[in-house]
């Protein structure tokens, strides 16, 4: 199995990304905003427990969003692997993500991270917002706001996977085409 978490600042391209790489290796593509945004729209508890976080910008706590995970996770058993998206955001959701993977002897393959300046996410989310119909996507303040939780709880994650030699910069700019090439090269070396 190879197992990836595609990582990232919001808007660096990674659902763009992982949407391709689905195409090439056939792994399951796991984003947690997205299943967040589906009990949302359905108006699921799960969902409207995380709405308010959601419209701030801030993380959905831990328990609620490492048992959303574990559930995804544990009904589709028979993938060639996961890209993990989106997940994990902080050093516990990391944790619980190595040990949920340990139950069945699988690990975290890689940490992929796409490397997109502060001023460039900004462009890219607020142009995203036009279509993307997400609330999140249309408040600067917003915007701002996950990217400082990013920084300032999200990047330990690439730290802690940087230890075990699992963690990989990739240069998040230029034609899609390219940055997926980049990605493919690593995982290709990452599969001998
Ligand atoms: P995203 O689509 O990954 O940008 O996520 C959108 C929003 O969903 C985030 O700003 C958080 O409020 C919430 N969210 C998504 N993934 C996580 C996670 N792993 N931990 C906590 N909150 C999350």
């Amino acid at each position: 199995m190879i197992n990836l978490i595609l990582f990232g600042p919001p808007g660096s391209g990674k659902g763009t990304q992982a949407a391709m790489l689905v195409e090439r290796y056939g792994l399951l593509h796991i984003s947690t905003g997205d299943l967040f945004r589906y009990e949302l729209s359905n108006d699921t508890p799960l969902g409207i427990e995380a709405r308010g976080y959601m419209q701030k910008g801030e993380l959905v706590p831990d328990s609620v969003t490492i048992g959303m995970l574990r559930n995804k996770v544990k009904a589709n058993p028979d993938v060639p692997g996961y890209i993990f998206d989106g997940f994990p955001r902080n050093i516990i959701q990391s944790e619980a993500l190595d040990a949920l993977l340990e139950e069945t002897e699988q690990a975290v393959s890689a940490l992929l991270m796409l490397e997109v300046s502060d001023e460039e996410i900004v462009k890219r989310i607020v142009g995203r917002g036009a279509t993307s119909g997400r609330a999140d996507d249309l408040d600067e303040s917003i915007i701002r706001n996950r990217i400082e939780v990013y920084k300032k709880e999200t990047t330990p994650v690439f730290d802690y996977y940087d230890r075990l030699g699992k963690a990989k910069k990739i240069q998040g700019v230029g034609a899609i085409e390219a940055i997926f090439g980049r990605l493919c090269a690593e995982i290709d070396h990452i599969n001998g």
